[in-house]
C-alpha cells in the first residue's frame, strides 16, 4: 500500500468501515509513515470535535450571522463572465 492508496481509504478507515483485510494493510503502512500518522490522528481529531459538537444545535443568532455573512458574500461574488475584475470586496464607484 502507497500513501495514495491509504489517503483513498481513509474516509471509511476512521467511519470503521473498511474491509478488514484491508484495514490490517492499511495500518501496516501507518505504523511505518510518519506523515500517515499525522493525517490520520488530524482527521480523528476532526471527528471526534465534531461529533461531540453534534448535540448541540448552533445558537439561532449565531445561525443567523453565519447566513448574513454567506449572504452578504454571495451578494458579492463575480457572477460569471459579466463580473468585473476588480475586487469583489471594493465599494461601488461614485457616481
Ligand atoms: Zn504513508
Amino acid at each position: 500500500m502507497k500513501c495514495d492508496d491509504l489517503l483513498a481509504l481513509l474516509n471509511d478507515y476512521v467511519d470503521g468501515d473498511v474491509a478488514p483485510a484491508l484495514c490490517a494493510e492499511l495500518e501496516h503502512h501507518l505504523a511505518g509513515c510518519n506523515p500517515c500518522q499525522v493525517v490520520v490522528d488530524n482527521i480523528r481529531q476532526t471527528i471526534t470535535l465534531y461529533k461531540a459538537g453534534e448535540p448541540y444545535p448552533l445558537p439561532l443568532e449565531f445561525r443567523n450571522r453565519l447566513h448574513a455573512a454567506l449572504h452578504e458574500r454571495w451578494q458579492h461574488a463575480p457572477t460569471g463572465d459579466s463580473a468585473p475584475t476588480r475586487a469583489s470586496t471594493e465599494p461601488p464607484p461614485d457616481s
